[in-house]
């Protein structure tokens, strides 16, 4: 099963790996990543190691309480050096932190695996140094929020360099994060910090598109462009919005990890839900064995003429490629072939509503129970796999395939 690394940032113990790792599962095996040398003082940490300032400047202020030092003037150089050998060495911490990440993560990315990630303030800071920075490390598809990189960071550059070291990365905007905003003003201090996370990465490159909105399409990938960054922005995102309850989780990064752009996959499941679930629209599907049908029935024209991204055509065209990859004998009846086209698309469809019902009830659930929230499995999960496209085919061409062995 593919992973997804989730790693948090400082001052916090991450509660929202736990709070989104149900909606990960049973898609892929959420890995969340936590590590202890931020969560007391934060930013402090950051900027000024706590270990050699404070006893530094206690001994400073002893020595002045014990007249050791006499002359006032004597004392600004000895906090010079004590400040900047404070600074220096807050280096080892954040390579502590690094090492930790690396660690925790080595089993995630053996040979011909590499995971998702997704990847929060501090986090985004560990992520991109250990795929730059460590030759193991690798991922698939990334995805950013409140992140505190530099908005020149060279993602391209970096893929240059490291071959396949990542496929995409989404970098979720949030127009208020206050944190990242500040984080901005370290930016001549601590190499690759800035504030990618509040006003998005910028290349020359070519390679960086943005999204208006969180909920929206990319129109130059509409038209057929590609890019490696995608900034994702939200008007109205602070710092941890994106983990406000799982909403974030399960309508965007969910599709975005299987490749499926998350507007085209909201269109998908609404069309799944109303072909379920809404009796007084169903005539206008194309009944088996009635044909032509009307060519300007709505839903039709979704199953038969729309394509979509993740079929890579139309939706039943890619059922049909289906049936016919498993019964090439098929294609000796198109008529026949043709109702289990139509079966099997409206099965899709059923798999995929049947699905959404399912998460919605394991949700529910967990947010009235919060006893275990390490247990981020269901006994919903079996129906929930079909929230996938993919799946829900392969799930309905099962079910067809019992039907045709039952009748024969
Ligand atoms: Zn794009």
């Amino acid at each position: 099963m593919d992973r997804v690394i989730t790693v948090h940032g400082i001052w916090t113990t991450g509660k929202w790996q736990e709070n989104i790792a149900p909606v990960l599962w049973p898609h892929f095996e959420p890995v969340s990543v936590k590590y202890p040398y931020y969560r007391w003082l934060g930013p402090l940490d950051l900027v000024f190691e706590p270990l050699l300032l404070l006893p530094g400047a206690a001994f400073l202020v002893l020595a002045i309480q014990l007249s050791w030092i006499r002359s006032y003037f004597a004392i600004v150089p000895l906090w010079a050096v004590l400040l900047a050998l404070s600074y220096w060495i807050t280096r080892f911490r954040r390579q502590k932190v690094l090492d930790t990440f690396i660690e925790e993560t080595a089993h995630t990315t053996l040979p011909g695996r590499a995971p998702h990630i997704i990847a929060h303030s501090f986090g985004t800071y560990l992520t991109a140094r250990a795929l730059r920075e460590f030759g193991p490390t690798k991922s698939d598809r990334v995805v950013l929020t409140g992140c505190v990189l530099h908005r020149n960071f060279d993602w391209a550059a970096l893929l240059s360099k490291k071959e396949g070291v990542f496929k995409a990365i989404r970098n979720d905007v949030g127009r208020k994060d206050l944190p990242v905003f500040l984080v901005g003003f370290l930016q001549r201090s601590l190499p690759d910090f800035g504030s990618a996370g509040r006003y998005g990465f910028q290349s020359t490159s070519g390679s960086i598109h943005d999204v208006s909105q969180c909920g929206s399409s990319c129109k130059p990938c509409d038209a057929g462009a590609q890019a490696l960054v995608h900034n994702i922005f939200n008007d109205h995102g602070g710092h941890s919005t994106t983990f406000l309850g799982p909403g974030y989780a399960a309508n965007y990064w969910l599709p975005f990890f299987w490749g499926i752009d998350p507007k085209e996959y909201d269109d998908f499941s609404k069309l799944c839900w109303a072909v379920t679930n809404y009796e007084a629209l169903r005539p206008k599907l194309k009944q088996p064995g009635v044909r032509p049908s009307e060519p300007s029935a709505l839903f039709e024209a979704e199953l038969y003429s729309r394509k979509w991204g993740w079929a890579a055509g139309t939706f039943a065209g890619y059922v049909e490629t289906e049936i016919l990859k498993d019964h090439p004998e098929y294609k000796q009846d198109q008529n026949h072939l043709d109702d289990l086209v139509f079966s099997a698309t409206v099965g899709v469809c059923q798999a995929v509503a049947d699905a959404m019902d399912a998460q919605s009830t394991k949700l529910a659930v967990r947010r009235k129970s919060k006893k275990e929230r390490r247990d981020y499995t269901s006994a919903e999960d079996v129906r929930i796999v079909a929230l996938n496209p993919l799946e829900a085919v392969k799930r309905a061409l099962e079910e067809l395939y019992a039907q045709e062995r039952g009748s024969s």
